[in-house]
């Protein structure tokens, strides 16, 4: 495994995480560069001291850093430093030879990664501020250009005051004053830890998770892992206990901090109003409870569910706001029990109603909750083997071909989609579907892999047990409140958002193309797919197959698709679901809604749909793509409008 080893030396690293400036944040490291990374250990090169490391591929910039003049509080008085990603990591060597070594050798390795920064900061980062042009924003972009294949060191600098001789180097750093208003000098947020070992992030499995691949690492719900390498956003790779490195999916897992409530049971993060409710209900249980975000931003909520409350006939559930009062704040429920933090808080209305119609007894959400789909099965595995595929029945059938329902490895549910023959654009959709693998979210339907080795191939998603939306909503009609319509219309807007911030645009949003699982979660499917589809019928817009009434004007004159294209389709995706699945202008042709759309009319407000609801839908139908919301927008709106006791339809 280990990979050719290039240069060892020990040096002295600046912690990137520290608030303060101070000696204690800067520690000797044996750093270790090879191949493959930049590594440094507390001691010995051995895992178990590994303090931090940096894949290459991720270095943007490697140089000195100069003018450092006397600020250097630590006895090595030659910065380089190591840009990454979004961090800078400054290492003080002890001479100058032995800096420009390092920052050649760096050079030499990075000089083929595919980013390279265009420009830099040559000076450092220092209370809140670069020295070298005193912007004071960390990621304010560079202010000289950066010459990867130039040797600045060469240059003459000015000279360093307080340069020490070389028999001190292997001692600690001995501690330098501070001034006792001492700036922050980073920009991370993570508490101070006073053992210094900030570089490590602790995570908590959330479930547990079967390593399908060698480069796996099993996860154990409940237990913690150290993260190695964040830059595949799905994957991380991760250390255990018994120090076994490996890849594990980052959903399955979250940061292990005071102030972060998903390590807890009791804290359900996307769960509204209406769901808690739902939730509550169906657990029907004494002191059932969930807490959610509330809707304004950084606030909570707690849901209780007393199925015998005093005066009451029936169950009732109450929704708390997690209030707060002072600096720094203290949180409470009711006014005479103030905690200092949320789980304090919990803790005690676990033993004490104090003024709630019960006490938290029985938290609800997460413990039965199965786990979400991983991007793919593993870290870069788009390819799946057909012969570790079984099939059992079939879900239907599309504009691709016959859907199937089967299992991966006898074990994984999955649906297999089988592409008929000179219906696709395969080879197109087989590049793009690495893209596709990595939209990742609870409200977009996962795809898995493909079989692209074969005829027919097959494109393997998550299986979703109450099929599309569009037969749901319609075999179920008249079961349907407002709020669980508005819940199916927020999960929606939810997955779009993702795609949104993604930049990735659906061309197809409809409710037939939404599926909805075993826990009535809805989610966006075949997104992108309109792309890939061999049918002039499908393609033109003047095809039969062609989703005029789901295309504002600029799509179906001109071809041109958003995200606010998208929009206007979410609105008539909105219309759907508030008629439970009516055909949009089912009285018209396609080349008649041209016209009526054309002339301003829309779709008229369904019976089951309020007038604050409908008013989201005008506005995603503005004929202007500009002033359409954006689905951030929408989210908000719908969790509004579900957050406050909807008035009854009328
Ligand atoms: P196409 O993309 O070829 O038009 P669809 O994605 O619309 O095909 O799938 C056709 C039908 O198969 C859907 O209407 C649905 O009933 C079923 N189906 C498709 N994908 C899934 C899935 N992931 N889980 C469950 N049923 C599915």
């Amino acid at each position: 495994m280990s990979a050719e080893l290039l240069l060892e030396e020990t040096l002295i690293k600046r912690s990137q995480q520290k608030r303060r400036t101070s000696p204690l944040n800067y520690k000797e490291r044996l750093f270790v560069l090879t191949k493959n990374r930049l590594a440094y250990y507390d001691g010995k090169a051995e895992k178990k001291f590994r303090r931090g490391s940096i894949e290459l591929s991720r270095i943007r910039c490697a140089e000195i850093v100069k003018n450092v003049g006397g600020i250097i509080p630590c006895q090595n008085k030659y910065p380089f430093q190591v840009v990454y990603d979004t961090n800078t990591l400054y290492v003080f060597a002890p001479s100058h030879d032995s800096r420009s070594l390092w920052v050649r050798s760096l050079k030499e390795e990075i000089k083929d990664n595919p980013v390279i920064s265009a420009k830099f900061h040559p000076q450092l980062w220092q209370e809140g501020a670069w020295l070298c042009c005193r912007q004071a924003e960390k990621q304010a972009p560079g202010c000289e250009e950066y010459n990867l294949f130039g040797d600045i060191s060469r240059k003459p600098l000015p000279p360093i005051p307080g340069e020490v001789c070389n028999e001190r180097q292997r001692r600690p750093p001995p501690p330098v004053p501070q001034p006792a208003d001492a700036a922050d000098d980073d920009d991370d947020d993570d508490d101070d830890d006073d053992d210094g070992e900030e570089e490590e992030e602790v995570v908590v499995a959330l479930y547990d998770f079967q390593g399908t691949e060698p480069h796996d690492l099993s996860l154990v719900k409940g237990a913690e892992y150290v993260i190695l390498d964040k830059s595949d956003v799905n994957w991380y790779k991760a250390r255990n206990k018994y120090s076994e490195e490996g890849y594990i999916p980052s959903n399955y897992v979250t940061e292990k901090k005071s102030g972060n409530l998903q390590q807890f049971v009791w804290y359900s993060k996307q769960v509204n109003r209406n769901k808690a409710e739902e939730l509550l209900r169906k657990e029907d249980k004494e002191g059932a409870f969930i807490v959610r975000d509330s809707s304004t931003p950084g606030t909570y909520t707690v849901s209780l569910y007393a199925k015998s409350a005093a005066g009451e006939g029936c169950p009732v559930i109450k929704h708390y706001h997690i209030k707060t009062k002072g600096s720094p704040p203290q949180f409470y429920l009711a006014e005479k029990h103030l905690f200092s933090s949320i789980p304090e808080l919990i803790e005690y209305h676990k033993h004490n109603a104090a003024g709630l119609v019960a006490r938290l007894r029985y938290p609800v959400g997460k413990h039965d909750k199965s786990a979400p789909s991983t991007a793919g099965f593993s870290y870069e595995k788009w390819e799946i083997d057909p012969s570790e595929l079984t099939f059992m029945k079939e879900l239907g059938s599309g504009q691709f071909g016959l859907v199937r329902l089967g299992k991966w490895r006898a074990q994984h549910r999955v649906a297999i989609k089988a592409i008929r023959e000179g219906a696709m654009y395969e080879e197109d959709f087989i590049e793009e579907a690495k893209v596709m693998m990595r939209l990742s979210h609870p409200k977009l339907v996962q795809l898995y892999g493909v079989c692209s080795q074969q005829k027919p191939i097959y494109i393997v998603t998550e299986f979703m047990e109450n099929g599309c939306l569009l037969d749901f909503l319609r075999q179920r009609r008249g079961s349907f409140g407002p709020g669980s319509l508005l819940s199916i219309c927020l999960d929606v807007s939810e997955g779009m958002e993702h795609l949104e911030a993604n930049g990735f645009i659906h061309r197809d949003l409809a409710a037939r193309n939404c599926l909805v699982n075993d826990s009535l979660v809805v989610k966006v499917s075949d997104f992108g797919m309109a792309r890939y589809v061999l049918d002039d019928q499908y393609t033109s817009s003047s095809g039969a197959k062609f989703p005029v009434k789901w295309s504002p004007p600029e799509v179906f004159n001109f071809c041109r698709y958003s995200s606010k294209s998208d929009v206007w389709s979410f609105g008539v995706l909105m219309w759907e679901v508030f008629t439970e699945g009516r055909m949009p202008f089912e009285q018209s042709q396609n080349h008649e809604v041209v016209t009526l759309v054309t002339q301003g009319h829309r779709l008229y407000r369904p019976k089951m749909a309020t007038h604050a609801i409908y008013d989201i839908m005008q506005i995603s139908w503005h004929e202007r793509p500009e002033e359409r919301p954006s689905f951030s927008q929408l989210c908000l709106m719908i969790y509004d409008a579900l957050e406050g006791d909807a008035p009854p339809p009328n």
